[in-house]
């Protein structure tokens, strides 16, 4: 057996990312999968992004950019904090990545030391406790309860903080429940990462697709003191259907964006000089198809809620944000063979509560037309109906 990094042994593939791959392989085989699985909206990319990046191709922007970013995008995306965040950063301050995921991959290497501490609220999008251990630094699962609406409270975050805490890794919208904090939640969270002098990332991947009256709220624009400790991370993919396109960015205090360009400047360079001008070109553009996008987005989550209300027996918290419906399953077992069977036996793609640190539920996402999410739901009826 080759010897291998040890850090790296510890980290298991993404559970998302296997089930998608599988679904797809399915259709390819001709089977008629209904895709419950996939975590991207299924909207093609706006025109107008389309025809920047083909005229980037066309005037020869096909070269290196600087590792953070062309100052044109990074300028883009200060006004985009501005406007939307109330958030005041430079362009200094900006380093774009290929994707959100990578940019929260190098947030948690610069800041997180072997030993340290990160507290991941659970359930948690699957990738961050993996990045805590690529990182040498140890994952530290906060669980929430059903009845908080899957909301961790300051209680609960008190209680993990321990001498060693660093990092708070926060998501809202969620991946995978779709709860929302409001401004009042994350001044509590704000106030006590002040005061134990925790690193808050925040992952805003979903701010765009809110379904409740309240205003987005970015804990780094809650005061000076939280400003300071977080790195705010944000990106294109589900905003702007753009997933495939890979610009993620994040935003911080200079003496962690600094070290964050230099581990950059090692590995990817700059991300994708055609995607950045096609980022550009979406993060300057009015929102219509944002807000188009959304109110599909939230017609299909009514939909999907009434229908799975229908099956009986299968209970949720209503998702404020993201696409996701996430549903306790628990009285049929272990939720990754539940999901399995259903995939095999009526062929809908689910993804198991397990990746997500939350056994027993299972990921339903409505990022697929009101049509199919008919279909299957009434699949996974039917297939309810045979398990005695
Ligand atoms: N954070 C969360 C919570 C996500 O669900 C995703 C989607 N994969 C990402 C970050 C990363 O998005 P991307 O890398 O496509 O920008
Ligand atoms: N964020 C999506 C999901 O949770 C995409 C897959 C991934 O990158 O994990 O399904």
């Amino acid at each position: 057996m080759v010897k291998l990094n040890s850090r790296i042994q510890q980290v298991v593939g993404s559970t998302t990312l296997a089930i998608t791959a599988r679904a797809k392989e399915l259709k390819e085989q001709g089977k008629d999968v209904v895709n419950f699985a996939a975590g991207e909206p299924d909207f093609d990319t706006p025109d107008h992004i389309k025809e920047a990046a083909v005229k980037a191709i066309n005037s020869g922007f096909t070269k290196y950019t600087p590792t953070s970013g062309a100052e044109d995008l990074r300028v883009a995306i200060c006004a985009k904090f501005k406007r939307d965040n109330g958030l005041d950063y430079k362009p200094g301050q900006i380093v774009v990545g290929c994707g959100a995921k990578h940019s929260i991959f190098n947030a948690v290497m610069v800041l997180a030391d072997a030993g340290e501490e990160v507290i991941i609220p659970a359930p948690y999008w699957v990738s961050y406790p993996e990045m805590v251990k690529v990182a040498g630094a140890v994952p530290v699962i906060l669980p929430t309860k059903r009845a908080n609406g899957f909301k961790m409270t300051a209680a609960d975050l008190t209680g993990a903080i321990t001498p060693r805490t660093k990092i708070l890794i926060l998501n809202s919208p969620s991946n995978p429940t779709g709860m929302v904090y409001s401004r009042k939640e994350l001044q509590q969270i704000a106030d006590i990462c002040v005061n134990h002098g925790i690193y808050v990332i925040s992952d805003e991947i979903y701010e765009k697709l809110l379904y409740s009256d309240e205003p987005f709220v970015s804990i780094a624009s809650l005061g000076k003191d939280i400003f300071d400790r977080t790195i705010t991370i944000n990106g294109v993919s589900k905003a702007y259907s753009m997933t495939g396109w890979r610009i993620g960015y994040a935003a911080g205090p200079m003496d962690i964006m600094t070290p964050m360009k230099n581990l950059q400047d090692h590995s990817t360079s700059n991300p994708c000089s055609i995607s950045q001008k096609a980022a550009l070109a979406a993060l300057s553009a009015p929102e219509d198809t944002i807000i188009a996008m959304r109110n599909e987005f939230k017609a299909r989550r009514d939909l999907m809620m009434s229908l799975v209300d229908g099956i009986g027996n299968i209970s949720y918290i209503k998702p404020d944000g993201a696409f996701y419906l996430f549903c306790d399953f628990s009285r049929f077992g272990s939720c990754a063979e539940t999901a399995k069977r259903i995939l095999n036996d009526v062929n809908v793609a689910l993804i198991p509560g397990d990746g997500f640190g939350a056994e027993g539920y299972i990921r339903l996402t409505f990022s697929t037309s009101q049509e199919r999410i008919k279909e299957g739901i009434s699949r996974i009826k039917s297939w309810i109906g045979t398990q005695a």
